[in-house]
């Protein structure tokens, strides 16, 4: 029979070792090492069952063993111990404190998933762990962040496969009581008040009320709205049900659910602990977009309620909109009619619905006007935006140049800040173990990579093997695991007991599924790869994973390509699909291979993050020259898999690529991890036979040169901190601006810019002439440029006259431009204006220049922001 109703007891701790409950809800734990070798130690067994989840562990250790666990002094001084060591962490001066008072109070952090640990599956890729790796490292630097989320009832799916290897999804559902959460109640004298519900009202008279979650992710809070609440009606309930389950309306719930109630639980959140109001909020992705459209209402429907536009250049002012991805089909996009259904319902009462539209709408050139498009809005919400990759930023500011017209794409107001990953959750704990015990805490503690190079070649290549050796067995029992999930019976089975082999050149491929990633790109030759599996002296092993979007077949057409050739018995022992990627498995993946894979199809991967976890265990990327390899590749850390350039059809460049990446393998890595000894015994039967003694140097040294140089770079604390200087900082420092003094100079910025809107259409560049150019011009002639414009009803004070000159293509195209203000010299009368400014010729050959008039105010944070130019 079936259970009509289920929930978690919680087991109430002996006095004694009461903190355990702090410690297991508290997800530090899941990045650090001696909390969790704790509760391993409370019942290693158990530990093993609970599938290292404390708050299940807990749950499981019965009566009499906890009493026991109890009256055991040297534990229970242990437990003191680790949680005295919490306690101190939570509270100590860290990086930020040391930052001065004004860097922002609160940063509120919006995204439509977190990846912390498997134990809390919500999370379905790339952008979940992300985030998750954002909250960790804010929580180690002190960064006064809020996460704010969705919790779904089932996450995402578990994958299995079938025995014609067609990727099936189950969801299983989650309890929260089960999980790592605290649901978030009114106060009460013995905290059993109601539980706290925003709502935000439906079409029709309906409700979506939700409840709030808290995660403690370390120092930093993670807020996450569910919507299966008593109160909802069925399909209210359902809302925040999966993760990227449904489309359409499905989806648009969720995403006003996580933008709109979002910012209503924070203030809920303010209201109940006394926690500061940020001061920044950051979207992620254009999910999260319409927290914008929230704060628009609350500063439409105070006492002295703002304008449109004073609320818009108030809210603005203090929002950062990060775009994560390049690949259209990952960018939200809805019927303006949709929109309008949900908005008419009474979302934002105070914001005029005509207005909310205009934000997401494709009015540029390509767009599509009848489509409402999240990323778009969340540019036009956000005065400070940027990509995830330096190359990221280059591949966005070109994908939406729509939204500036008339500007070049490298002055597109969109920057860009390179992903890192959280060191502590992805290093392996022997490779820290291994840094302490020959360089002591304090180096560990100060991220020393650079002492990579003092460690001997043989300690890094031991270590590198125990690695290996982990994930060989690992892999063995996963793998057995799965044959018998599709139906294989054990007597089948003894084939995967030696699968791979711990002395071959292990390779990992693991990630979602989607086209782009090309999963199935090593099988384009399928007998070049076989040979490379089965070289007789320098045999390659592959050990891949992924899951594919449910809704995505072709995505699961390429995962079952790969598995009926993994299923071949000729080389089921060199390659191998693992089911169900997650964290947990990452792990063990990461560290234990020593090639990293990654061949997108260049320009597609907009950061890619699994490359960096590799590196920061030792294993060396091979890689397409695409999101943050692009800028880190420098010859000696890994290899590059050259691109076939963009006349090649999608199939000749497959076809180039995939051939690149065979040649590299057989040429350069595989021999190169084999060293020179093993190539040079004539016909040894395989790589096993080689003896410890043969550690491959040059591998080693890249090694080395890796951990040294990569460990720093992409490391989760670089990126935070890129993020507080470059962009919370600013964005802070604007936001308080706009509002001091009863939203003063929001208030200008948004009449000023509303003169500047109608009288634009008018202005122009009337006549440009230089004088000081003989016939022939030298290098070191001075050039005066006189610009004749009609303002018209603006002042020379509104603009930015601007002359750019540089080398002048055949095209007229300016290339190596420099750029000069020029200034206001004399009012002509009836609203036109001469400025005038010099230029120096600074170089030979052809040269060129051009004028160009965009707005100036010392509020906008960049010339291109209003989207506004008037080119000579
Ligand atoms: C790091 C990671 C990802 C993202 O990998 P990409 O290389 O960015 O695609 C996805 N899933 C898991 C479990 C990860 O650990």
């Amino acid at each position: 029979m079936k259970a009509i109703r289920r929930f978690t007891v919680r087991t109430l701790l002996p006095e004694p070792i009461r903190p355990l409950a702090r410690l297991a809800t508290n997800l530090r734990w899941s990045w650090h090492r001696a909390t969790r070798e704790l509760f391993a130690s409370l019942d290693q067994e158990l530990w093993e069952e609970s599938h290292h989840d404390p708050i299940s562990l807990l749950g499981s250790i019965s009566r009499d063993q906890l009493d026991q666990l109890a009256s055991n002094n040297e534990l229970v001084e242990r437990v003191q111990h680790a949680a005295a060591d919490l306690d101190r962490y939570l509270s100590e001066p860290r990086w930020y404190q040391g930052l001065g008072p004004d860097a922002p109070a609160c940063i509120a952090y919006f995204s439509p998933e977190f990846g912390i640990t498997e134990v809390l599956p919500q999370y379905s890729g790339g952008l979940g762990i992300l985030a998750g790796d954002h909250l960790k490292a804010a929580s180690d630097l002190g960064v006064p962040l809020i996460g704010v989320g969705l919790l779904y009832q089932a996450g995402y799916f578990k994958q299995s496969l079938s025995r014609d290897a067609w990727q099936q999804e189950t969801y299983p559902v989650l309890d929260p009581d089960g999980l790592p959460l605290t649901l978030l109640r009114e106060p009460s004298e013995d905290g059993t008040g109601k539980p706290v519900t925003i709502s935000l009202p439906l079409p029709n008279g309906r409700k979506l009320n939700a409840h709030i979650w808290r995660a403690d992710v370390g120092r930093v809070p993670l807020l996450l709205l569910d919507s299966n609440v008593p109160a909802n009606d069925d399909a209210a309930r359902g809302i925040t049900d999966r993760l990227y389950g449904g489309g359409g309306d499905h989806r648009l719930q969720q995403e006003l659910l996580l933008g709109m109630g979002g910012v209503k639980a924070l203030r809920v959140y303010q209201r109940l602990t006394g926690t500061p109001a940020p001061e920044v909020f950051h979207t992620n992705e254009g999910h999260a977009g319409f927290l914008g459209i929230e704060r628009i209402q609350e500063l439409m429907s105070t006492e002295a309620p703002l304008s449109w536009s004073e609320a818009l250049a108030a809210g603005r002012a203090s929002t950062v909109f990060t775009t994560h991805t390049p690949v259209p089909a990952g960018i939200d996009r809805f019927e303006a009619v949709q929109i309008r259904h949900f908005f008419d319902a009474g979302l934002a009462p105070d914001v005029p619905v005509e207005k909310v539209l205009d934000l997401g709408r494709e009015n540029y050139d390509g767009g599509n006007p009848a489509v409402f498009n999240m990323a778009v809005m969340g540019l036009r919400l956000a005065q400070r935006a940027n990509g995830v990759a330096k190359l990221h930023g280059v591949v966005s500011r070109e994908m939406f140049s729509g939204l500036w017209p008339g500007f070049d794409h490298s002055e597109i107001p969109i920057t860009s800040v390179t992903n890192g990953v959280h060191v502590p959750t992805w290093v392996d704990p022997r490779i820290s173990a291994l840094a302490r015990q020959q360089f002591g805490t304090e180096a560990e503690a100060l991220g020393r990579w650079d002492l990579a190079y003092n460690v001997s070649d043989e300690d890094v290549w031991a270590l590198r093997r125990q690695l290996r050796v982990s994930l060989v067995e690992d892999v063995r029992r996963r793998l057995r695991a799965a044959w018998k999930k599709r139906g294989a019976a054990d007597a089948e089975l003894g084939w995967t007991d030696t699968v791979l082999d711990p002395d071959v050149l292990t390779i990992g491929f693991a990630r979602r599924v989607p086209t782009y990633k090309r999963l199935t790109l090593m099988l384009r030759d399928p007998a070049r790869l076989k040979a490379l599996l089965r070289h007789p002296k320098h045999p390659i092993q592959l050990v891949i994973a992924g899951k594919s979007h449910p809704a995505d077949d072709a995505g699961k057409k390429m995962i079952q390509d790969l598995v009926k050739f993994t299923d071949d018995p000729a080389v089921r022992h060199r390659i191998v699909f693992l089911p169900n990627y997650d964290i947990a498995m990452a792990r063990t993946l990461f560290p234990g291979c020593d090639v990293w894979l990654n061949n997108p199809l260049r320009p597609l991967e907009a950061c890619g993050t699994s490359g960096m976890k590799a590196a920061i265990n030792g294993s060396l990327n091979l890689s397409v020259l695409d999101g943050w390899w692009d800028e880190m590749y420098d010859g000696e850390n890994g290899w590059a898999i050259p691109t076939a350039n963009n006349d090649a059809s999608p199939t000749e460049r497959d076809d180039i690529e995939a051939a690149a990446l065979y040649e590299l393998l057989e040429t350069q890595v595989a021999p190169r991890f084999y060293g020179s000894t093993v190539s040079a015994e004539a016909g040894a039967a395989g790589p096993s036979q080689s003896g410890p003694e043969a550690v491959p140097t040059h591998w080693v040294s890249m090694i080395k040169h890796t951990l040294a140089h990569l460990g720093p770079a992409v490391s989760a604390d670089r990126m935070l901190q890129d993020y507080v200087n470059t962009l919370y900082r600013p964005a802070a420092e604007s936001g308080r601006r706009a509002v001091a003094g009863s939203f003063k100079e929001a208030k200008e910025l948004a009449a000023w810019t509303t003169k500047v809107r109608t009288a634009w259409p008018q202005l122009i560049v009337e006549h440009v002439d230089s004088i000081g150019v003989s016939e022939e011009p030298q290098i070191g002639d001075t050039l005066q440029v006189n610009a004749y414009i009609a303002l018209h009803t603006l002042t020379p004070d509104d603009v930015s006259v601007e002359v750019a000159y540089g080398r002048a293509e055949e095209s007229d195209e300016l290339e190596d431009i420099t750029v000069a203000e020029l200034s206001s010299f004399e009012d002509l009368g009836n609203g036109r204006h001469l400025f005038t400014g010099s230029i120096l010729i600074n170089r030979s050959g052809s040269f060129g220049y051009t004028v160009r008039v965009f707005p100036k105010h010392p509020s906008l944070a960049s010339k291109a922001e209003l989207g506004l130019i008037v080119n000579a």
